[in-house]
């Protein structure tokens, strides 16, 4: 991963554990997409996949796109209130 193993400078300690910090929670926040991605497949299996959970309407190409573990259509995400990923907004408000 391009991570020198020999700390040489004591100075760079608090960056280091600070590169930690954010390696471990990558790490926490791909094991979540993985989850995802592993429940998208699995409905995809059952034929599910492309299709909102809430509504059952197809979710846009644009969306499966960038999201593609979506399990609502924008409309249903945004009543689910977890419009937190990046670029829902700026997708809904077109
Ligand atoms: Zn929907």
């Amino acid at each position: 991963m391009g991570r020198l193993e020999d700390p040489s400078d004591e100075g760079d300690l608090s960056l280091h554990s600070h590169e930690e910090w954010i390696f471990t929670n990558r790490n926490m926040l791909d094991a979540q997409i993985l989850r995802e991605v592993k429940a998208a497949l699995k409905r995809a299996a059952d034929g599910g996949f492309g299709v909102c959970l809430e509504c059952g309407e197809p979710i846009s190409p644009k969306r499966l796109e960038a999201l593609p573990w979506a399990r609502y259509c924008v409309p249903c995400q945004e009543m689910q209130g977890q419009s937190a990923e990046q670029g829902e907004a700026a997708e809904a408000a077109s």
